[in-house]
């Protein structure tokens, strides 16, 4: 990924396969150690419960594009 995600959800709904999930970071079973690692490295102070995560399932993927041509800010990119 290449500019920070906003969040929009825009290729979680063009995705016509559903490999992409935006989920709360309380979703996932996360240690209070791991979290602080994440946080520094992502220099911010919001609490897990304030934080998302977007997951792609690759090997879901069949690479048409569309969440590239819809993502607002260049996210995603493809590459040959
Ligand atoms: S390139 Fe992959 S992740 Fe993106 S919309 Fe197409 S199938 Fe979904
Ligand atoms: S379209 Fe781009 S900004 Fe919107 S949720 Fe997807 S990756 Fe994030």
């Amino acid at each position: 990924m290449e500019t920070e995600c906003i969040l929009c959800g825009g290729c979680a709904d063009i995705c016509p396969v559903d490999c992409i999930e935006i989920l709360p970071l309380t979703a996932l079973s996360i240690s209070q150690k791991s979290f602080r690692q994440i946080s520094a490295r992502d220099n911010t102070t919001l609490r897990m419960d304030e934080r998302y995560i977007l997951i792609q399932y690759n090997d879901l993927c069949i690479r048409c594009g569309l969440c590239v041509q819809r993502c607002p800010v260049g996210t995603f990119v493809m590459e040959d």
